[in-house]
């Protein structure tokens, strides 16, 4: 076992060692030769990581996924204009409250933790009144909720309000497609399933979403405008040198390994981003199957369980400081964080470069048996490890 905690929160990930050694170059200029092309490269690679269009705009901007959610509410709606959250969690709350401040008038469609809005009950939301836009949280990381993209897009695009989708813990690990769900704003941050140090906030957004940007009476913050980082964008993509704000020029020069790393993912019959689905799709079910030969049982029902990270429930009589007990064994997995259920769950992110490493995942279900025998709850490890070792086969 190496010195080093394995990282298996729920972002910031582990890094592939292509990612690792290009995030960890010597000092870079926004205006070199090299930045500019790896910027270029990266948004053409984020179109099709992003699976969007040629018409679509990829934005890169220093900054956290918080920055991009940020950015999107304020490109978006004037004050008095309509919103429809679709809440699944906390980061759907934080989505709601950046609206609000920016003076939109919000609705929130919510749902107990571990549950999503009924499909009907959005129906009848979007049949109450003209919505500028819905936001829609695909993997709400405080509760290991994926809500149903494809069903919620084809309600929403109908009505022609704008589909703003929070893909912070999904994108590059959950099946997504901007073209095909006629998204809008699909927004990430680099340090979840894209496998890069924290650092950057990235968007892909539509010509409809910069069409209302162009229509806002009230300008957003000159730092968050959109119109503002379009030039810039556009002469990187052209191989020009250009200045806004200075880029995190370490990160860019990694965003297109990382990218690329994705892009040439292969699973059995499965090329792309299609094979990277498919990895975590079939990680996160070996995982569920070691889940339960341990008494964890997941936060979400398991039509709604994420393939990014699992929420569980801690057994009865487990402390809430349990993920100090797994960090102990030398992985580091994170505690609750959606209010209702902080005290009752933790979280094991298992995304990115993890998910072409079964051994690592093994460390990570041995690790936390291990936590569960010493705190009195002992679950059966070997059966766990050869659920994982089975699902992780098939
Ligand atoms: C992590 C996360 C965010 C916030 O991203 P930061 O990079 O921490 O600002 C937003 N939404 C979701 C779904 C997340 O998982």
């Amino acid at each position: 076992m190496s010195a080093r905690p394995l990282l298996m929160i729920p972002g910031p990930i582990e890094l592939s060692p292509g990612v690792q050694a290009a995030a960890d170059g010597p000092a870079l200029s926004h205006t070199a030769p090299d930045l500019i092309a790896a910027f270029g490269q990266a948004l053409r690679d984020m179109r099709a990581v992003w699976q969007a269009g040629p018409d679509a705009q990829p934005l890169v901007v220093a900054g956290s996924g918080t920055l991009a959610m940020e950015m999107a509410a304020c490109n978006l709606l004037d004050p008095g204009q309509h919103a429809l959250v679709v809440d699944t969690g906390v980061f759907s709350a934080r989505m709601a409250e950046m609206l609000a401040r920016r003076g939109a008038v919000v609705r929130r469609l919510s749902a107990e933790p571990g549950e999503a809005p009924p499909l009907a009950a959005l129906e009848q939301a979007l049949a109450a009144g003209p919505l500028h836009a819905v936001f829609v949280t695909h993997v709400d990381t405080s509760t290991g909720v994926r809500v149903d993209l494809p069903a919620i897009a084809s309600r929403v695009r109908p009505t022609g309000a704008l589909l703003v989708v929070d893909g912070v813990c999904a994108l590059a690990g959950e099946a997504f497609a901007v073209e095909a769900l006629g998204v809008d704003v699909a927004l990430t941050a680099s340090q979840k399933a894209l496998g890069l140090p924290p650092g950057l906030a990235l968007s892909v957004v539509s010509p409809r979403a910069l069409e209302a940007r162009a229509a806002l009476a009230h300008p957003p913050p000159l730092a968050l405008d959109w119109t503002e980082w379009l030039p810039i964008h556009r002469a990187y993509e052209e191989g020009r040198p250009s200045y806004f704000a200075t880029p995190a020029t370490g990160l860019v020069r990694a965003l297109p390994v990382a990218l690329r790393e994705l892009l040439d993912a292969r699973e059995g019959p499965h090329a792309g981003m299609e094979a990277v689905f498919a990895r975590h799709a079939r990680v996160a079910r070996a995982l569920r199957a070691a889940w339960r030969p341990l008494g964890l049982r997941l936060v979400p029902k398991e039509a709604l369980a994420a393939n990014t990270l699992a929420a569980l429930w801690l057994p009865d009589g487990v402390e809430p400081s349990f993920p100090a007990a797994v960090a102990k064994r030398g992985v580091v997995i994170a505690g609750g964080l959606h209010p209702a259920i902080r005290t009752r769950s933790v979280r094991v992110g298992h995304m990115g470069h993890v998910t072409t490493r079964p051994e690592l995942l093994a460390r990570t279900v041995r690790a936390i048996g291990e936590a569960l025998a010493e705190a009195g709850a002992p679950g059966d490890l070997d059966a766990a490890l050869t659920a994982l070792e089975r699902g992780l086969a098939s």
